[in-house]
């Protein structure tokens, strides 16, 4: 059956004047009317060779990123086009390579900062080694009908443990999974494009801790998908300036309004600085999309100081989606509350309590 039979609203999604404007650049990517950030940074020549320390490599990088964004504009304005930029010898995604392969060796990637050495596969608390395990690649009809249909590719392992995961089989790797090369991944991003998928949508668990393996893929990726970081939003600085000149779209979830929240449901200290600052980075680096998922008896606590964050520090216009469909998974019933489903009440409550507040973009 074709998915517009099934999700018809991804077709007439493209009526929506506020999300072509919220999304703007991602259509026109995945449109192939400019090309993906990712094809961007490889045009970028970076000069750098294994004899340069860490300090090093972060301070071209920084320098590269300020250059990566002016390019980018170019290319947006029609001043330039990826035919005119070149092939280097070394690019600003081959530098972004090997930081993440740096920060293996003590590995920081996310909010927790194990400091593991990765490369000699010790593990730390998400318990990724070094190489990529993957769980499924396909096409999601499920995600946000802009994104569908999403070219969908879940890795094992996450670095929150969020009691009721619905995906607890593979952010707690209670599967194998398959052994996957960064040329594999490649491959399996470049069919579901050709298979008519409208983005490379990268999700776990979580999508931090195979980093490494995801921005080495796309230096063997040559079609143009723009690419979907669907994160928990618990990554690290170093992370977050990494993904800068090589995510299109961040689809982050906002999943807490206080710590005491995050601590006791997802064992993440510090959640709501963390989650706030990646999403105020991922503002200024590239698309936006926000998930709130609205957990019982956590409306007051966490989504309504959640929307109004969102309000107060991102904008009306943002694109949000205020998710329902929470249900008690894995170890849910450990948390009184989140025994039982949402109440349509609640889940109204803060519908409202979004309008209220202004925000009108809603999924
Ligand atoms: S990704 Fe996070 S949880 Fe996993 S080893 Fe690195 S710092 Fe630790």
């Amino acid at each position: 059956m074709s998915w517009y039979l099934v999700r018809p609203d991804a077709l007439t999604i493209f009526k929506d004047e506020k999300v072509l404007r919220s999304l703007n650049r991602y259509f026109k990517v995945f449109r192939d009317k400019l090309p993906a950030k990712f094809s961007i940074a490889k045009k970028i020549e970076a000069v750098f060779d294994e004899s340069y320390s860490l300090d090093e490599l972060w301070a071209l990088h920084d320098k590269l990123t300020v250059e990566y964004y002016r390019v980018e504009s170019m290319v947006n304005r029609g001043e330039t086009s990826l035919e005119d930029l070149g092939e280097p010898k070394r690019s600003y995604l081959d530098l972004k390579v090997e930081i993440a392969r740096r920060l293996l060796k003590s590995c920081v990637f996310c909010e927790r900062r194990c400091r593991v050495n990765r490369l000699e596969s010790k593990l730390g608390y998400c318990r990724c080694g070094y190489t990529f395990l993957l769980s499924s690649a396909f096409h999601h009809l499920g995600e946000e009908p802009e994104l569908v249909p999403s070219g969908t590719v879940f890795s094992l392992g996450c670095n929150l443990t969020c009691l009721h995961c619905q995906n607890w089989t593979i952010s707690q790797q209670m599967e194998p999974g398959e052994p996957t090369t960064s040329e594999e991944l490649a491959e399996i991003v470049t069919r579901l494009k050709r298979e008519g998928c409208r983005n490379c949508n990268m999700v776990g668990g979580s999508p931090t801790p195979w980093l490494h393996v995801w921005l080495e893929a796309f230096k063997y990726v040559k079609v143009n998908i723009p690419t979907v970081w669907n994160s928990n939003s618990y990554y690290s600085v170093e992370t977050a300036k990494l993904l800068k000149g090589f995510i299109d779209v961040y689809l982050l979830d906002y999943k807490y309004g206080r710590d005491e929240c995050a601590v006791k449901i997802s064992n993440a200290p510090n959640y709501v600085e963390v989650c706030s600052r990646n999403h105020l980075i991922a503002l200024e680096s590239g698309e936006l999309i926000i998930r709130v998922l609205l957990l019982p008896n956590h409306i007051e606590c966490c989504g309504k100081p959640i929307l109004k964050w969102i309000r107060d520090n991102i904008g009306e216009w943002v694109r949000v989606n205020i998710m329902d469909q929470y249900r008690p998974h894995w170890r849910a019933d450990e948390v009184p509350e989140l025994r039982r489903r949402l109440t349509h009440a609640e889940y109204i409550e803060a519908l409202e309590y979004a309008k209220s507040i202004g925000l009108s973009n809603l999924a």
